[in-house]
């Protein structure tokens, strides 16, 4: 199927199901009023002049326009490309000009960020933007109003030039480590991962899915809405962006069985002083994803979320995205030592980095996946793209990892954040596990700064629980004394009122290595 086959199955087999639910806007849909207004959104698209292949941007918060975009570009055969709502004029201009795109929709502002003077002060560099369409004004009204012009046959013949293998997202990964780059996926690529996802946590009609997350990233656009709309779940946005409050609140009003979040939103809404207030007693299941989750943070996740099926999900951007999940029925332990087991119909392996090599199961290495999922390359970057996919179209994570004997996958940290301390290597996840155990500790980060002595050695950055609070390096030492071996006892302590963060919820460790290095 294509994404637009698989949207109309889902309204054939659920008209009078709710679809979509915008608690900010009040937007409420069922899939009969979802599928037509994408449709006519589709028109509105063709009436304007985009042609297959076109690229689209979305710049945007998570909104029910945002949604439909998504859809409809899809239906029309065009290429969306997913703009960082984070990003400021410069990123802005380079994503504009590096895809290529021809007709931009975007929110005009959010908060402090006013989107339309960035359109205006980059729009003069980037000639082949023909359009702006501005979700709040009378141009998405046009846009809109374009349909007129097109009829369903017309939309019918588009449609049947489409193949599922044709590229129809261009998705730009965190940049956690660097420079985002732009992943060029097809409708097989993230409509069998959505379908996949939501099966394995046993999505079906009855599903109510509370999505915190952005949709501008795979884990918002793809396991949130693919997911849900492929199995006839209901979508559910909280709030425009990250909120625990609102979050909490339309888990309760939707009676949400399902929420998602990178491990600090969890961690958000856990440590809200009116959390156990909240009614969230209809969720079952949910999706935990991006970056590793304490044991501590899962377990309250499980007992006082009555998330008793969460599951983990271990991808990347470029594998469109999961590649690994745990089941419905994994115990704590697969849950929070684990990222879950392979997902139908992809292969994973662990291999030396340098040789290459298989390993055995066990043993750490580079994690490697292939199938369905692997993205068709970096747009326009042939030459990245052969760094990370190999001539047996093998996708190279950059992740270390080691596969246990029941199949089940430990990611050890990155290739990237490995602390290589006087000869040892030091894993930064496996110090942050042991130091959210201290009572004054909300949350903590390692990282490697340089030393003339050892190289490099482990730094903790550290938010306290309680603000007014001190926490000494000495205090610190001492707490790992006798717990952890001597070289990955952080030698640095900085305390940090937050972190730096990317809109997908990651911490920059980049950012902090440069900080403190
Ligand atoms: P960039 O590639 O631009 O530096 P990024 O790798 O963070 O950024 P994404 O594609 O959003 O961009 O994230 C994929 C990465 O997130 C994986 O390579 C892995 O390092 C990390 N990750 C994903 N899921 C998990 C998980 N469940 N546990 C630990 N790490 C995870
Ligand atoms: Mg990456």
């Amino acid at each position: 199927d294509t994404i637009g086959q698989n949207l109309d199955r889902a309204v054939a087999a659920w008209p009078d199901r709710d679809a979509l639910v915008d608690i900010a806007a009040g937007t409420r849909w069922t899939y009969a009023e979802f599928g037509s207004a994408v449709r006519q959104l589709a028109r509105g698209l063709i009436g304007s002049g985009v042609g297959k292949g076109d690229r689209v941007g979305i710049w945007a918060v998570n909104c029910a326009e945002w949604v439909l975009v998504q859809y409809a570009t899809a239906r029309v055969g065009a290429i969306m490309v997913n703009i960082n709502p984070a990003y400021r004029a410069h990123e802005l201009a380079y994503v504009l000009k590096q895809s290529g795109i021809s007709l931009l929709v975007a929110t005009q502002r959010h908060k402090t960020s006013d989107y339309r003077a960035m359109v205006d002060e980059v729009r003069g560099e980037c000639p082949a933007l023909r359009a702006v369409h501005y979700i709040e004004d009378g141009s998405w009204d046009a846009l809109l109003d374009a349909a007129r012009s097109v009829s369903d046959s017309e939309l019918a013949a588009r449609e049947a030039e489409l193949s599922c293998d044709d590229p129809v997202n261009i998705q730009y990964t965190s940049g956690t480590t660097g420079f985002p780059k732009g992943a060029t996926l097809s409708h097989h690529n993230i409509l069998n991962n959505g379908y996949w996802v939501g099966r394995t946590i046993g999505y079906g009609e009855q599903d109510r899915v509370c999505l915190p997350v952005p949709f501008y990233h795979c884990f918002g656009m793809v396991m949130g809405n693919l997911g849900a709309t492929s199995h006839g779940a209901c979508v559910v946005i909280p709030a425009p962006a990250f909120d625990p409050v609102a979050t909490l609140h339309a888990v309760e009003r939707e009676q949400c069985t399902s929420l998602y979040g990178v491990p600090t939103m969890f961690i958000a809404e856990l440590n809200l002083a009116d959390f156990a207030t909240y009614d969230l007693s209809t969720l079952r299941t949910g999706i935990m994803a991006g970056s590793p989750c304490p044991v501590e943070v899962m377990k309250r996740v499980v007992a006082e979320m009555h998330m008793e099926e969460v599951s983990i999900c271990y991808g990347m951007t470029e594998t469109s995205p999961v590649s690994l999940q745990t089941r419905m029925d994994d115990d704590l332990e697969r849950r929070t030592g684990t990222v879950g087991r392979v997902l139908p119909h992809i292969e994973v392996k662990v291999v030396d980095p340098v040789s290459g090599v298989t390993l055995p199961r066990g043993e750490s290495g580079e994690l490697c996946t292939r199938g369905y999922s692997v993205m068709l390359g970096y747009w326009e970057d042939p030459e990245r793209t052969a760094e990370v996919i190999d001539s047996g179209r093998w996708m190279h994570t950059g992740d270390l990892a080691v596969m246990r004997d029941d199949g089940y996958v430990r990611i050890v940290g990155r290739i990237k954040d490995m602390i290589i301390r006087g000869g040892e290597n030091v894993y930064p996840r496996e110090i942050e596990e042991f130091l959210y155990g201290h009572p004054k500790i909300a949350d903590v980060q390692v990282v490697g700064v340089p030393d003339e002595r050892y190289g490099e050695v482990p730094l903790a950055c550290v938010i306290l629980r309680d603000a007014g609070d001190t926490l000494t390096l000495e205090e610190l030492r001492g707490f790992c004394a006798g717990q952890l071996a001597h070289y990955k006892i952080p030698a640095g302590l900085r305390i940090l009122e937050s972190f730096p963060m990317t809109v997908s919820g990651k911490v920059r460790k980049v950012e902090l290595r440069e900080r403190f290095g």
